[in-house]
């Protein structure tokens, strides 16, 4: 088999996309994967794993304010959105390296670049046609770049992104969708900020809570 030859190829680095090529290369197929942005897709970048850090900082802004109920005083409660903001994208990078950590343990090749299926069985990988959402965790070390790839398999795991409703467009301001939420530069007012969003109400209850915050 070439190098650019792989039993399985998948497109896409989120949670659908990472757990299939530990998978399969637990079950000893030769696999690549290829992500155009972020490693560990929309939940560790952009979606679970940062709106989870952002609500434990409310979570403890609140026990502080709060610290009265249970016997315990504490004087000039404030946050810095700012502070709060740098963790939430710091415990992100920490998972985003671990995904590509991974890769590595389990000998999955990480392609570098979107993916274009060109005829079956092949790819074709070039630069992102999509800016990246800022800030960028590092692109993991080692990655193989733009070119042909062939596989007998090829798995789809792209995700989903916001749809914007024309008019609507995010705006950082009053109008965010999950990226501007994740990286806002002041607390908005709550009656003026609309984010029209369907993740926000998963499975998690805490999830639907931090979008009525
Ligand atoms: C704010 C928010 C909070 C959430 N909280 C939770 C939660 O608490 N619990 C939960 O279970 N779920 C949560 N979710 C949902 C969760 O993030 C998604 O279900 C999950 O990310 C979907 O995984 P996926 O692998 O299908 O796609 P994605 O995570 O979207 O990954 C797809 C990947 O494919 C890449 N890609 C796309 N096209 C190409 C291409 N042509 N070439 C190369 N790469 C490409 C993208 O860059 C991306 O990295 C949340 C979502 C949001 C927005």
């Amino acid at each position: 088999m070439s190098g650019n030859a792989y039993d399985v190829i998948i497109i896409g680095s989120g949670p659908g996309g990472y757990v299939t090529a530990i998978r399969s290369a637990q079950l000893g197929f030769k696999t690549a994967i290829v992500e155009r942005e972020h490693m560990g897709g929309i939940c560790l970048n952009w979606g679970c794993i940062p709106t989870k850090a952002l609500l434990r900082s409310a979570e403890i802004y609140h026990y502080m304010q709060h610290g009265k109920d249970y016997g315990l005083s504490a004087e000039g409660v404030s946050f810095d959105a700012a502070a709060v903001v740098k963790r939430s994208r710091g415990v992100s990078g920490q998972l985003n390296g671990g995904i590509g950590f991974l890769m590595k343990k389990n000998k999955v090749d990480i392609i570098w670049g979107e993916a274009k299926l060109t005829k079956p069985g092949e790819i074709a990988v070039g630069p992102s046609s999509k800016d990246a959402m800022q800030p960028q965790h590092p692109t993991p070390k080692g990655v193989k770049g733009h070119g042909s790839y062939s596989a007998k398999h090829i798995i789809v795991a792209t995700g989903a992104k916001p749809r914007v409703i024309p008019g609507l467009e995010p705006d950082k301001e009053n109008i965010w969708t999950y990226f501007e939420a994740m990286v806002p530069e002041k607390m908005p007012k709550s009656s003026s900020l609309w984010v029209p969003a369907r993740s926000v109400s998963s499975l998690h209850p805490s999830t639907k809570q931090w979008a009525l915050m």
